[in-house]
Order: C-alpha cells, then structure tokens, then sequence
C-alpha cells in the first residue's frame, strides 16, 4: 500500500466528471487499498479518487477516521463505494459544517437532505444498497458530489465561498 498524493483547489481537475469504472480488477482494488491508507494518513471520514488524481467513480469511507477533527462519537466501518448513485434524497434538510481535503483548514456549513439511498458496487463488486442519514449521508452526498466535478464550497454563497478560498489561498503562501 502506498499513501496518494492529494489533489488540492484550485486543480481543475476537481472540477470535472469522473468515468465510471468498467471492470474491478486486481489493479483497481490495488488503488483502492491506496485510497484508504491515504485517507486514514490525512484523518479524512471521506475521499474521492479524483482527490487522488484518478477521474473513476469510486469513494472510500469511514467516519471513525476524523472522529477528532469532526467531534463525533460515531464508531467507523470502512465503506468502499465503486460507480455509486443516489437514488432517493429526503426531504427533511440538515446542516453540518463540512470540510474537505482538497481545500486544508476550511469548513463551512452546507445544507443537504438529511437522508439518502444509495446503490453501488462494494469492493468485492456486489451490488449493494444503503439507507444513510446524518453524518454518514452527508459524507456520501460530498463524495459523490466530487465524482460529479462538486466541491462543497459550490453548495455556499458566493461570498461566503469567496471569503472562505481567499483564506485558503493566504494559508497556502
Ligand atoms: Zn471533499
């Protein structure tokens, strides 16, 4: 296992749509076992293959993993997801504030429905289904937003996002 480098704002390439992934090989689990150590290493509950250069519809997960940086007490379960699709959204909203780590030290709060269902390939390439509410579907919207070219900062204001990437950009000198 080797930790990936991370993609970070403003590469363009997170503004783009990732593929999905034709054929799970040994290849693909290969870097998916990359995806998660790199995760783990950076104290993420979430991350995107685009957020490691790869354009696939893949994400990993696990909300024990930043269990720190988020002040949540929710126990983690690693969660591969390969081609995932939202197929319900609730209609009850929640608010959480989100960061990301493609943009290092920012946080904002983003409104999302509270509840998803979601299908995907697991890592094994069965087809699984998942009703998620709270943390864990906010953190699933966020990473399939990222293999849809979304970053959480486009859910804010305009100045709300301006003043947060012109922070980002003085913290990066
Ligand atoms: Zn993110």
């Amino acid at each position: 296992m080797a930790k990936l480098a991370l993609v970070k704002w403003p590469d363009p390439r997170l503004k783009e749509v990732s593929k999905p992934v034709k054929e799970i090989t040994a290849e693909t689990r290969s870097f998916i076992d990359d995806m998660v150590e790199t995760m783990y290493a950076e104290n993420g509950i979430g991350l995107s293959a685009v957020q490691v250069g790869r354009m696939e519809r893949i994400v990993t997960m696990d909300l024990g993993s930043g269990s720190e940086r988020y002040d949540t007490e929710e126990v983690g379960d690693l969660i591969v997801m390969i081609n995932p699709e939202i197929k319900e959204f609730s209609e009850e909203e929640m608010t959480f504030k989100e960061g990301c780590l493609s943009f290092p030290g920012q946080f904002s709060d983003v409104v999302r429905p509270e509840k998803v269902t979601v299908e995907f390939l697991d890592y094994n390439g069965k087809k699984q289904i998942l009703h998620a509410n709270d943390l864990l579907s906010i953190c699933i919207q966020h990473e399939i937003d990222h293999l849809n070219g979304i970053v959480f900062v486009d859910h804010i204001s305009k100045l709300k996002r301006e003043r947060l990437l012109k922070k980002l950009k003085k913290a990066d000198l």
